[in-house]
């Protein structure tokens, strides 16, 4: 299961209702979560979103604009003010790395943890964080080289196998207990191994989090085992039509109609221009994408969270301000 937190979903500048980019995951019910994206004041509002950096154990940074990064170095040392021990793994361009070798050179930052830092552009394999996750890259088309990431979260459930237990005539308890524990036991002088009496159900479901594009058809492969694109729709078409092709983002039509030619099953829309932040303006991206689109799809709000099941269902469970609960 995967669960996201959106901490950030305007572009370029923040304004009073959406901060700069920033998106905690959480996953298979781990304490440890994983932060893409890191705009200035992440920190707040991970502690708005009642979030803490002690376990907090990646940080993928999908390219190097100010919107998606400059929160970075303040969140690193936050994370170090009390005494954190266990590294964090950073996946960035890397002049992440060389911005964050400086930074500590002239601000005198010293961390009492390691960074174990990964140039994304070396990442062509998964890499395997825990038992529960695996990071996968995917490159994107932007003003700077800009990448997005794939989570795909894998649960393994263990059922003991009651009809071979009553067969073996071994009784409910401790042993049963021991058995589901994956340990082997001693009944009637005979071993019984765990594997023997255990029914192992692995399950996974995958997602992908873009960072700005403006060409979404780039994740075409990517997205086939995907139940979840989380996608920038920074404008309108009209208004892109507008502002012309310079930027170098996706509109919601352009995302809209990539969802439905693959047939995604859910998308969540973020990374919206300033001129949306209010009611109407949302409600303008959201018709665009209802024209094109026929899946299931959310606008992000900040603080807005939602959860992917193993089978692939997306829900939102909380929206608005934690504070203002
Ligand atoms: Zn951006
Ligand atoms: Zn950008």
């Amino acid at each position: 299961m995967l669960q996201f937190t959106f901490l950030g979903t305007s572009s370029g500048v923040p304004t009073l209702t959406r901060n700069v980019s920033g998106l905690a995951i959480h996953y298979c019910k781990s304490k440890d979560w994983i932060l893409v994206d890191a705009g200035e004041g992440t920190q707040h509002r991970i502690q708005q979103a009642k979030l803490s950096l002690q376990h907090l154990k990646a940080i993928c940074i999908t390219h190097v604009h100010g919107d998606h990064c400059y929160g970075l170095m303040g969140l690193l040392a936050s994370a170090g003010m009390n005494a954190r021990k266990d590294p964090i793994t950073l996946i960035a361009p890397k002049e992440i790395q060389q911005w964050f070798a400086v930074t500590c050179q002239f601000t005198e930052l010293f961390l009492p943890y390691p960074i174990h830092f990964i140039d994304v552009n070396t990442l062509t394999n998964p890499f395997q964080l825990d038992e529960h996750i695996s990071i996968d890259v995917h490159h994107l088309h932007h003003r700077v080289t800009s990448y997005a990431y794939g989570f795909k979260a894998t649960q393994t459930q263990r059922k003991l196998n009651v009809d071979v237990l009553n067969q073996l005539k071994i009784p409910k308890g401790k042993l049963w207990g021991d058995l589901q524990q994956g340990q082997n036991i001693e009944w009637n002088g005979q071993s019984v191994l765990s594997q023997d009496v255990l029914i192992q159900n692995t399950q996974s479901v995958y997602a992908i989090v873009g960072g700005d594009n403006d060409q979404p058809e780039l994740l075409s492969n990517a997205c086939q085992d995907a139940a979840l694109l989380i996608h920038e729709t920074t404008y309108t078409q009209s208004i892109l039509d507008k502002v012309g092709a310079g930027p170098m983002h996706s509109s919601a039509k352009m995302v809209a109609e990539f969802a439905e030619s693959i047939q995604l099953p859910n998308l969540i829309a973020t990374h919206l221009s300033a001129r949306y932040h209010d009611a109407q303006g949302v409600q303008s991206i959201g018709n665009e994408i209802a024209q094109y689109y026929h899946g299931n799809f959310y606008i992000a709000d900040d603080f807005d969270q939602y959860e992917l099941n193993m089978h692939g269902e997306l829900t939102q469970f909380r929206t608005g301000k934690p504070w203002e609960k």
